[in-house]
């Protein structure tokens, strides 16, 4: 039975099922609910496979009962009635292939294992009076080691039906004042029953074991992968600002170049630069010089506002902002807005000779790239342009557009 793990539990939880619960066949609450769901929704897609096996044992047991008995109408009467127990094996057959009703297994399966044995309990001890055979006692054999060990029930659901088909059957017996030949009965339903428990506590055990051991094996998957993802995420950002890095922005702006030739629309990027920061540094401490790079870092990332815009930290304190589909006029306006917002920081620079907060210059660049244009020498320009914004003055942009076209 193909059972699959719950991703909730953890490892302490499991490995203390393991040495405790087994023994009782039963899991602490949440955790039983979770299995019983899985368990009888696999047990029902088996019955789907076991059904046809148990048909055909018990054709082969009707017809092997059929063919002994030589009283004419006795044969007809065991075929009237024990066609029960066959029409209730292939209605349990055809509940099994619903799948919305897997979550009643326990209750379709269940009754109709309680059925099958009192109407087998009856017939036997209706026929018994004029035709006693060990073959007719093979059908109560028959219907306790399906029950037990073939159809899928766990123990304790199992063990209701078993017993208390026995029990209705008893009291049908009696009911109708027929014989009962408990010698016979002793040693097949009886016997057969425990024989049956101790078959399907092993099965039940089984299956909580193999539940809780593919737990584990989700457990660990999902331990793997979400270290993969967190160390995925690690080699992407930077631990300082928590910006893309390097190779992430170097991974998402080739993307976008690519995408910018194939559909041969506007790119612009944006170079940026702290005015005087060695100035801060000296001035305040590097720490101090630290918190102003995650102070620019959270105003820079407020600008770029989908996906494949992209906040990358370009190098020490130089960032490089990627705007795809962004014309040079639109380039323009963000790079006024970023000035403008690092500006409203208001992080104080008592060493910068322009200004008293902390300013930063950049340079901007547009293109609608050919295919032999270098992605090279689009930073590059950017680069250039950044250095032209440092000696007109800093705390300004340039901005070059690479196309004649301008959108
Ligand atoms: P300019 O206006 O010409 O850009 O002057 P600047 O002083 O900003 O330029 P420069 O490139 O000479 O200095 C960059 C300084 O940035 C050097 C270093 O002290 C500082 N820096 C680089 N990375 C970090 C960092 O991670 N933390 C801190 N606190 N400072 C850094
Ligand atoms: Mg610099
Ligand atoms: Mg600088």
């Amino acid at each position: 039975m193909k059972l699959h793990g719950t991703k909730n539990l953890t490892r302490d939880h499991i490995n203390k099922l393991i040495t405790k619960k087994l023994n009782f066949l039963y899991f602490s609450k949440p955790i039983e609910n979770i299995y019983r769901k899985q368990y009888r929704s696999a047990a029902a897609f088996e019955f789907r496979y076991r059904a046809p096996l148990v048909l055909i044992l018990y054709a082969f047991l009707t017809w092997g009962v059929y063919q002994n008995i030589s009283d004419l109408y006795l044969k007809n009467l065991w075929l009237s009635l024990y066609k029960w127990v066959g029409i209730i094996i292939f209605s349990a057959w055809l509940c099994s292939f619903k799948k919305s009703w897997s979550k009643y297994f326990d209750i379709y399966m269940g009754i109709g294992a309680l059925s099958a044995v009192s109407i087998t309990f009856v017939i036997i001890n209706l026929l018994t009076t004029t035709y006693n055979t060990a073959l007719l006692h093979a059908a109560m054999m028959y219907a306790v080691v399906i029950i037990y060990a073939f159809i899928g029930l766990r123990f304790y659901t199992a063990i209701i039906s078993g017993w208390i088909g026995g029990l209705v059957g008893v009291f049908f017996s009696n009911y109708y004042n027929l014989y009962i030949d408990w010698t016979y009965l002793i040693h097949t339903y009886i016997f057969s029953s425990f024989l049956g428990m101790s078959l399907c506590y092993v099965i039940d055990r089984q299956h909580r074991e193999n539940y809780l051991q593919n737990c584990i094996i989700e457990t660990t998957q999902k331990e793997i992968s979400d270290q993969a993802q967190l160390l995925e995420e690690l080699s992407l950002l930077d631990p300082l600002t928590g910006l893309a890095n390097r190779r992430y922005l170097n991974r998402i702006l080739e993307a976008e170049w690519t995408l910018a030739i194939k559909q041969q629309e506007p790119i612009s990027i944006i170079m940026l630069d702290i005015d005087y920061f060695k100035n801060y540094n000296d001035n305040l401490g590097h720490i101090s010089g630290d918190n102003c790079l995650q102070s620019i870092a959270v105003a820079l990332k407020s600008i770029t506002n989908n996906h494949s815009e992209i906040a990358a930290r370009y190098g020490g304190e130089e960032f490089l902002l990627v705007f795809p589909q962004t014309s040079t006029e639109k380039a323009a306006e963000i790079a006024s807005l970023i000035l403008h917002n690092i500006k409203n920081l208001e992080i104080k620079h008592p060493d910068s000779p322009i200004c008293t907060n902390i300013t930063v210059s950049l340079g901007v660049v547009t293109t609608i790239p050919n295919p032999d244009d270098l992605l090279r020498d689009f930073i590059e320009e950017a680069d250039k342009k950044l250095y032209e914004a440092k000696n007109l003055g800093r705390n300004r942009y340039q901005i070059e557009s690479l196309n004649r076209i301008v959108i």
